[in-house]
């Protein structure tokens, strides 16, 4: 691990003058980000604690909508009533994530800046990572890509995105609010999050020294959702395939649909096409397979995922099924 300095922010003006300066990053509960630089895969040479700052409040919005602190822990978040009550989506998907004593600790900004992980990427034993070093490579397109991409990756890099709160997050269309040296600004989930392109290396469309304030959840038209995670070991797995799903009903037919998955791409996967089927349908499970096949239609899968492809539209089958017998 490189040595560093550390410097605990007493305000957001602070905390954005520290942020901004070269080889500077935010530390929210460190919990990814610490391990990073153990591993010698980050190397930042100042870290700026946000934590004290004042952005844990989870509050609600005028037009009915819900602010989520970017510093509240991913336990507060998914734990709170109005969490629980109106995104039962955001809270299960959170729920499903990590274990109890990383959710206490893990801040909503953090998580949605965690990166990949992708073996060769947290490796440094393997030097051909385009993520790592740009230019350098790519080791899983040729090595054991199980858990890799099978939408939207690139001959650069197939790395997928790995949480879970941003999928639901994807799905419930919300905003991140950030701010930096040119002021504040909200970006769309969707927008958000980049594929990799040939610059595998951002994740994200962030600029340097932006600090993320909070999330914005606009006011829940979803009666129905469900998030449903695939994974190797019932917890404390990251998701081989996870959908968030949620329905609009007008009697027995679906008004709209919103789903995003998770683990099959280098970003949360919205699947639009899918929701656009779905659409004045009724919840059968013909209709069902129908979306769930153009929900991966193009998919991409590599050596060892193939698998990916057939999973992921089953498992959006059972998320809608299930989101649907909600009562
Ligand atoms: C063993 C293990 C299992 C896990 N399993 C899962 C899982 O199944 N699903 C899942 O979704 N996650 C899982 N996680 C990931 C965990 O959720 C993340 O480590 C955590 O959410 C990161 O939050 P943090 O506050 O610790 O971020 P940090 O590690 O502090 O920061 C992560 C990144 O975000 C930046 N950052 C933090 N806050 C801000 C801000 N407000 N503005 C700008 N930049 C910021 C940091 O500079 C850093 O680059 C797991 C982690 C571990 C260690």
């Amino acid at each position: 691990m490189n040595s560093f300095s550390y410097v605990r922010a007493a305000d957001v003006a602070s905390a954005l003058r520290e942020g901004g300066a070269a080889g500077s990053r935010y530390l929210g509960a460190g919990t990814n980000l610490l391990d990073l630089m153990k591993g010698g895969v980050e190397n930042a040479e100042r870290l700026v604690d946000i934590t004290r700052l004042p952005l844990a409040a989870i509050a609600e919005l005028p037009d009915g909508g819900l602010r989520l602190g970017a510093c509240a822990s991913n336990s507060d978040a998914a734990n709170h009533p109005l969490v629980r009550t109106r995104y039962p989506l955001l809270s299960q998907a959170l729920l499903a994530g990590a274990s109890p004593q990383l959710r206490n600790m893990a801040t909503v900004g953090g998580n949605l800046l965690q990166r990949t992980r992708c073996g060769y990427f947290y490796d440094t034993a393997f030097s051909a990572c385009n993520k790592r070093h740009p230019g350098s490579g790519c080791a899983a397109l040729e090595g054991f890509n199980r858990m890799h991409a099978i939408l939207g990756a690139s001959d650069q890099c197939i790395a997928v995105h790995p949480s879970d709160m941003a999928v639901a997050l994807a799905a419930l269309e919300a905003v991140v609010r950030v701010r930096g040296a040119k002021g504040e600004r909200a970006i769309a989930l969707r927008d958000f999050h980049r594929l990799p392109g040939d610059t595998p290396q951002r994740d994200t469309n962030l600029v340097p020294g932006e600090l993320i304030t909070a999330v914005d959840l606009p006011a829940q038209r979803f009666a129905k959702s469900y998030y449903l995670k695939v994974r190797d070991r019932a917890s404390y797995a990251f998701a081989l395939v996870s959908v968030a799903a949620a329905l609009q009903m007008d009697g027995n037919r679906i008004r709209e649909a919103r789903i995003a998955l998770g683990g099959v791409a280098h970003k949360p996967w919205r699947a639009t096409q899918a929701e656009a089927l779905l659409a004045g349908s009724a919840l059968d499970p013909a209709s069902l397979r129908r979306a769930a096949a153009a929900a991966v239609e193009g998919a991409k899968p590599y050596r060892y995922n193939a698998f990916k492809v057939e999973l992921a539209q089953r498992a959006i089958v059972r998320a809608l099924e299930t989101a649907g017998a909600v009562t």
